[in-house]
């Protein structure tokens, strides 16, 4: 049963997200919004609802109609597609948890799901689109444009080369070749990426966006909302596609990345690593199936309404949403993060 298949139309096109060929030309194949979150979460809890009511209904009324209706409506339910118990199970009132979308009727359904999602990730991992791309060096780009001289780039390389050290467009800048604004813009044409203005960065805002440790390590900056339904994603010197796309996965909304002058993306860099961020609990397993089982366990413990599983690089990214969500931005201390690095074997 394909994962998603009992959420709102809107959310099947999530379900397509593994048959895109991984994160090939995610910079342009990035399609148009789509509803977000809390639609998703207030179906799978009304669906809940209804079929505790028709479970009730056919409890007291005994067999007839209502409970057909009910079994149909309880079969269904387990998300789990090799699930072996009978419906009988469902008349234990479990409501939660609910992993992507789907509601599963005991340890063993949410753990095979689980498997299933972790290796679903791992698949994804070390494709071609992922490796490095070969990109116009930025002084070839910055000669085309006319902003620099075949003089000025050769001084520069050199004192690169020299140095062992700093990047090109910094050299430039320190032999007072080009702005540090024109070297933003030539790697925003390197990149084919709009430079993202840094202005009125709440930062403290966006901590329910992306967790901590990818802000840190991956210096991913979510900047901004707009019409609740794009987010921006600041990158100082280079895109990180693949923490755009577990972003734009786990978030439900469309992310647009984009570069952030270096010496601005620094201050607001700092700034929101010393934000608080919601919880989040850093677990590092042997293999896949050690981090099948953990995540299982914290999804059994949690009883979230919701969870979401999405790998960025080497890590995966389990969020729970423990309450219904009134907006597109999850709430403070409604959400916890479980992120799992997995050793390779
Ligand atoms: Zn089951």
């Amino acid at each position: 049963m394909p994962i998603l298949s009992r959420s709102q139309d809107g959310d099947k096109s999530r379900g397509g997200d593994k048959n895109r060929g991984g994160d090939k030309n995610r910079g342009q194949d990035w399609g148009s919004p789509r509803p977000y979150r809390p639609v998703f979460l207030e179906a799978t809890l009304r669906e809940r609802q209804e079929v505790e009511a028709l479970g009730a209904g056919a409890l007291a009324g005994g067999y007839g109609e209502a409970q057909g209706r009910a079994r149909n409506a309880l079969f269904t339910t387990c998300a789990n597609p090799g699930c072996g118990t009978g419906w009988l199970h469902l008349w234990r009132s479990r409501q939660a948890p609910v992993f992507e979308g789907g509601w599963s009727c005991s340890f063993a359904c949410t753990a095979a799901r689980v498997a299933a999602a972790v290796r679903r990730e791992l698949d994804g991992r070390g494709l071609a689109a992922e490796s490095h791309q070969h990109r116009i060096p930025l002084g070839l780009v910055m000669l085309e444009q006319g902003w620099i001289t075949s003089g000025q780039l050769r001084q520069a390389l050199d004192a690169q080369r020299v140095a062992k050290a700093g990047r090109l467009g910094q050299w430039l800048v320190r032999q007072h070749a080009v702005s540090e604004q024109l070297v933003t813009r030539a790697l925003g044409l390197q990149w084919s990426c709009p430079v993202l203005p840094l202005e009125f960065h709440d930062a403290e805002a966006f901590t329910v966006l992306v967790p901590r440790l990818f802000v840190d390590a991956f210096g991913a900056l979510p900047l901004r909302m707009a019409a609740g339904q794009i987010l921006y994603l600041g990158f100082a010197d280079r895109l990180d596609p693949i923490v755009a796309l577990a972003v734009e996965r786990m978030s439900g909304l469309r992310v647009e990345s984009g570069l952030v002058q270096e010496s601005l993306f620094g201050a607001a860099h700092a700034r929101m690593l010393s934000a608080k961020f919601p919880a989040a609990e850093l677990v590092e397993a042997v293999s896949e199936q050690a981090a099948a089982r953990v995540l299982s366990k914290s999804i059994e413990q949690a009883r979230p309404v919701e969870s979401r599983l999405v790998r960025v690089h080497d890590c995966l990214w389990l969020r729970m949403w423990r309450r219904l969500q009134s907006g597109p931005m999850p709430e403070h201390g409604s959400i916890q993060d479980l992120i799992c690095s997995v050793g390779t074997h």
